[in-house]
């Protein structure tokens, strides 16, 4: 399969007084053509930043990008302003939380799609109107000739969210980055929103990035995973080796936090203690103060990466020869197909 993407070395450090925060601290990941990539953590753990890195939208000062995005023989990290103008929207477009803020609320929805494409796709007015009408009845909105000369205030959340996706598909992106696309919609548009977005990439052949927090979307909708933890990938492979061989003690916690759907009433899972301080993050492993299985080692060194198969690795000290063997919890092997429906 081809890459689409590229990347080496991602870090991200924002200067603040309390001193640098080191929000990506070395991400290397990669994007295959069609495919859908989660990038799964709690909040703070660098998802989002790596996102934005991507479509180059963190502003220096404060923000220092370092390493290598390639995408198609180019490093967006170096690349011109002028250029990467010319790639975002058009090469790489990216789907924000919330549409109400995405959207201008002063603007027409239909103005707001043709934008892209008059700028991008040099199309008339008239071209670009008729394009908007296709997205919009592509994303499933109903009545388009009609909402077309609608405001954002006028859709309700999902389909505010439809708009949103139709905006990004405009112009074909080769890469679609959705941060969150679903949290600030209910569970049943959550799921349509989410077989939207498949649905298009069969038909668009985009390539997806997903950045969530919620293994139960990353289950309905991605192929390959990377969790994330205190702006590092500790672990990542395939949804199914993630889900049903996971390594990491970290990805067990994320696991083992899902609620049953098995009409049980335990209580939920939670992982104890905080994430580290970026500004000063540990020089063993990030994750030894909340972890049950530390060992001395992991105060003092950070675990390399060790490779499990082809397209599995896990960065965690118990994946050592020497290490005792530790048996992840049976209870977060539940069902990925009760979360997959
Ligand atoms: Fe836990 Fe050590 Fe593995 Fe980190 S390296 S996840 S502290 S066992």
């Amino acid at each position: 399969m081809n890459k689409v993407l590229d990347v080496n070395g991602l870090k991200v450090t924002f200067k603040s007084f309390d001193g640098d925060v080191q929000a990506v601290r070395g991400l290397d990941f990669y994007l295959n053509e069609k495919e859908t990539l989660a990038i799964v953590g709690e909040s703070g753990s660098g998802k989002s930043v790596t996102s934005q890195s991507i479509m180059r939208l963190i502003s220096s000062p404060p923000g220092i990008v370092e390493g290598s995005i390639m995408f198609e023989e180019k490093d967006l990290n170096e690349v011109s302003e002028k250029e990467m103008e010319s790639i975002r929207g058009k090469e790489i477009s990216m789907i924000f939380q919330d549409p109400m803020t995405s959207l201008n609320p002063t603007m027409r929805i239909g103005r707001q799609i043709t934008e892209g494409l008059i700028k991008h796709q040099n199309m008339t007015k008239k071209e670009a109107f008729n394009r908007a009408l296709q997205l919009l009845k592509l994303v499933g909105i109903p009545d388009s000739e009609e909402r077309i000369h609608q405001y954002a205030h006028q859709f309700s959340g999902g389909m505010r969210q439809r708009v949103v996706i139709a905006i990004a598909l405009a112009c074909n992106p080769k890469i679609l980055v959705a941060d969150e696309p679903t949290t600030a919609l209910d569970v049943t548009i959550q799921a349509q929103i989410l077989e939207l977005m498949k649905d298009l990439q069969q038909k668009t052949g985009t390539s997806i990035i997903l950045i969530t927090h919620d293994l139960g979307v990353v289950a309905k909708a991605a192929s390959r995973v990377a969790v994330m933890y205190s702006g590092k990938i500790v672990e990542t492979g395939t949804v199914d080796e993630i889900f049903y061989e996971p390594k990491h003690p970290y990805t067990w916690g994320l696991l083992g936090s899902m609620p049953k759907l098995d009409g049980s009433k335990e209580l939920l899972n939670a992982i104890p203690g905080t994430p580290p301080d970026l500004a000063n993050p540990p020089k063993g492993c990030p994750f030894v103060t909340r972890c049950p299985y530390a060992m001395n080692i992991c105060e003092e060194r950070n675990p390399e990466y060790t490779t499990i198969s082809d397209t599995h690795k896990s960065a965690c000290w118990l994946q050592e020869r020497l290490a005792p063997d530790v048996e992840p919890p049976q209870d977060i092997f539940i069902r990925r197909e009760d979360h997959a429906r």
